[in-house]
């Protein structure tokens, strides 16, 4: 591939930091997908970052396709929403008293999402799936969780199995450190199959306390719910009095005002009971949350037995970004995305069709992904079933040529209200020599 070697930046800068982070860091990540092992290479250390750019210790610029994971929607450091960081934090940074950002960060989210009625906030996706699934477990006095191979939910322990991406991309079996007994009452279902679903509610339904489900998984690769599978799951765990859980930490707020609810709901069969949401709400900062029915919320304490806590939980500076994200996230927003995705997904479709590299473009609003396969995908088996290799390649090449995409096959793509048109010329111009280095021998 000598068009894209001639491209090859230099990266001595990252390449130290990451000796020196690798002295007293893990790997010299504090997250280990950043640090490459399914594409190879090494990461790049961003610096700063601003609208649809990302800028290394080396001063090279790289559009980014990865947006922190999902969170940075309306683009970096745009100027409404560093205003309202710099204003929170010039009035504290941590009360550890109630303040009056969170009653407007909850007031939004309870707004934009019609069945979630309260909410509670923490700092972490996982901290919200983790408690999401305590409350499950203490309202119906039940053990057993149900959840699907593909899935991700954070690294809750008892969500530790079968659970997509990171985990995948390690081809993981499990976590060591994750003791028998806390997946000895997780139960995990092929993605999409609802009559798993009901075979395991006949034979175990009065032990299981939730299903516990990604709204449209997106951390196998971008999977979304076949027509008529949410809907299933409402109606089964229902007749059974279990509780539904939706995942929507990648898509609240993304695939829609209302997330992936926004677009697949309401289902005749109810909502479900509880959700949990991360990434876009926070803009960038730790800010999470779990939320749902208020019956079922009102078993937190304080008002209910099930104990749920947290320092920093609302975090003044951390809801005032995540606030005025949100409020950056106006109609009009999501066409927008949709259509820069669209040309995006278009033109690296066409690259790779043209290189005769097997792919399929899979989408769930404006978060798409591209698996190096030539069927569709509508399970994990399905989505490990492809050319990782390739995507190395095409992941490395376009890294060279100036474009940061997720350092993984399993990943959705995520793009942001500030990707323009020189944004896109760069992905436009990059892809022919991505798809050739796809297309290329190993
Ligand atoms: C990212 C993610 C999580 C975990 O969130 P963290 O903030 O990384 O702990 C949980 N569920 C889904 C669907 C996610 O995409």
């Amino acid at each position: 591939m000598p068009d894209t070697a001639a491209n090859a930046l230099t990266t001595t800068a990252s390449e130290a930091l990451l000796e020196r982070a690798r002295a007293v860091i893990p790997g010299g990540v504090n997250s280990p997908v950043r640090a490459f092992r399914a594409v190879g290479g090494a990461p790049r250390f961003v610096r700063s970052a601003q609208g649809p750019w990302l800028f290394d210790a080396d001063g090279n610029r790289y559009v980014d396709l990865l947006c922190s994971w999902g969170p940075m929607i309306l683009g970096h450091a745009r100027a409404d929403v560093l205003e309202a960081v710099e204003k929170a934090a010039a009035q504290g940074f941590s009360f550890g008293t109630p303040s009056e950002n969170e009653v407007l960060l909850a007031e939004e989210i309870v707004a934009r999402v019609e069945p979630v009625e309260q909410v509670r906030l923490v700092s972490s996706g996982t901290e919200a799936t983790m408690s999401a699934i305590r409350l499950a477990r203490g309202f119906t006095g039940r053990s057993v969780i149900v959840k699907f191979a593909g899935c991700y939910h954070g690294h809750v322990d008892a969500l530790l199995a079968a659970a997509g991406s990171g985990v995948a991309t390690f081809a993981l079996p499990d976590s060591a450190g994750v003791p028998a007994e806390m997946t000895a009452e997780t139960i995990v279902l092929p993605y999409n199959d609802l009559a798993a679903v009901e075979e395991v509610f006949a034979a175990r339904g009065s032990e299981i306390a939730a299903v516990i489900t990604e709204a449209a998984p997106g951390n196998m690769g971008v999977v979304p719910p076949a027509p008529g599978f949410t809907e299933g799951l409402r109606r089964i765990t229902a007749a059974h009095g279990a509780l539904l859980v939706s995942d929507e930490v990648m898509t609240g707020f993304r695939c829609s005002k209302a997330g992936w609810y926004g677009l697949e709901g309401p289902y005749a069969a109810g909502a479900p009971d509880l959700f949990t949401f991360g990434k876009v709400m926070g803009g960038g900062f730790p800010a999470a949350a779990f939320g749902g029915r208020a019956d079922v919320m009102a078993r937190l304490a304080p008002e209910g037995p099930v104990y749920q806590a947290g320092t920093l939980s609302g975090n003044p500076v951390a809801t005032a970004a995540g606030l005025a994200t949100l409020r950056g996230c106006t109609d009009d927003l999501y066409p927008r995305l949709q259509s820069t995705a669209s040309a995006i997904a278009d033109a690296a479709s066409a690259a790779l069709s043209s290189e005769g590299v097997a792919h399929t473009v899979q989408w769930a609003g404006s978060m798409f992904s591209i698996f190096f396969r030539e069927d569709a995908v509508t399970n994990y088996d399905q989505a490990r079933d492809q050319d990782t290799a390739a995507f190395g390649r095409f992941f490395h090449s376009m890294l060279d040529q100036g474009v940061h995409l997720p350092p993984s096959a399993f990943e959705a793509w995520f793009v942001s209200g500030s990707h323009d048109e020189e944004a896109l010329q760069v992905i436009a111009d990059a892809l022919p020599a991505a798809a050739r280095a796809a297309a290329a021998a190993s």
